[in-house]
């Protein structure tokens, strides 16, 4: 089966593009690279162009997603996985691979109506290495991507049925928790690369907001560590304190974004190999830590 190599790219729909560039840049400590015609704001965290596109389009949700792939041919072979699927494939114009700056992409949308994109041919400039604006050693990204996220669908299966059968991810594990009595959760988590997880769902049709959370993996302990301390002497709102998931054994705490979802700013997660990764089932999300309510 084919799939996606890693997340390439997140497309945001946001309220205040100046506040986002103040909080990605001074506390996140992403690179801001400019802002497109329209407005949007390009952030980077590596070799690449952007890993962030930051719109000024207000709903302060997820816009859409970006899925590399190797070569022009591994996105056509891709296509004709989603089509075999019973997913739409529309082709990208060169207007919109130049707005996202690759080489080129295909698009449909996942069973929740999420714009996703399958693109190949990132602009990358090795020339003007990614220098963050604060003092920390970078982020995790070579042959894993951007990092993560997690969005609320609004069915499970038919979300499965899509990462699983159509971009041809992996599932890493499920966490099973109980928010409340009477009431369970599960959570999938995919892998397309040895990152334990690139994106995770929970079946919530009924939520404000489709993306829970994106997560950023640093290089160093000291980095989640210099940015919890600067998010406490900024007042910046921690939604969950540090702790260490169950499933990916990411030492991380979660941090309120000027849209109302959370960035998790991680350390240290667990790597994922398919020659010996067996599946597995967690009846909590966390060995320690992360206290708080997201
Ligand atoms: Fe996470």
């Amino acid at each position: 089966m084919a799939s996606v190599t890693q997340l390439g790219y997140l497309g945001l729909s946001v309220g205040n593009v100046d506040e986002w560039e103040r909080f990605a840049t001074q506390v996140l400590g992403l690179q801001s690279n400019g802002r497109d015609a329209d407005g949007s704001l390009f952030l980077r965290m590596d070799e690449y162009h952007h890993r962030f596109t930051v719109h000024p389009t207000a709903k302060d949700d997820i816009a859409y997603l970006g899925w590399e792939v190797s070569t022009e041919q591994a996105m056509q072979t891709l296509a004709t996985q989603l089509t075999t699927a019973g997913v739409a494939v529309q082709p990208g114009t060169a207007a919109e691979a130049e707005a996202r700056r690759v080489a080129g992409l295909i698009k449909c949308t996942d069973p929740s109506g999420i714009a996703t994109e399958i693109f190949y041919g990132p602009l990358v400039t090795y020339e003007r290495p990614f220098q963050s604006p604060r003092p920390i050693s970078g982020f995790k990204t070579a042959g894993q991507g951007l990092g993560h996220f997690v969005i609320f669908v609004n069915d499970f299966e038919q979300s499965l049925n899509f990462y699983r059968e159509a971009l041809g991810m992996r599932i890493s594990d499920f966490v099973n928790f109980s928010p409340a009595p009477g009431v369970t959760l599960r959570v999938a988590f995919f892998h397309c690369n040895p990152r334990h997880h690139s994106i995770a769902f929970i079946q919530m049709p009924q939520a404000p907001k489709r993306l829970h959370h994106f997560m950023l993996q640093a290089n160093s302990l000291d980095d989640v560590g210099s940015t919890y301390y600067l998010c406490q002497a900024q007042h910046v709102p921690i939604v969950m304190n540090l702790g260490k998931h169950t499933n990916d054994h990411m030492v991380s705490f979660y941090l309120k974004t000027p849209s109302g979802f959370a960035a998790e700013y991680g350390w240290g997660a667990r790597e994922v190999d398919d020659a010996t990764w067996q599946v597995q089932v967690h009846s909590a999300g966390s060995m320690w830590g992360h206290q708080g309510q997201l």
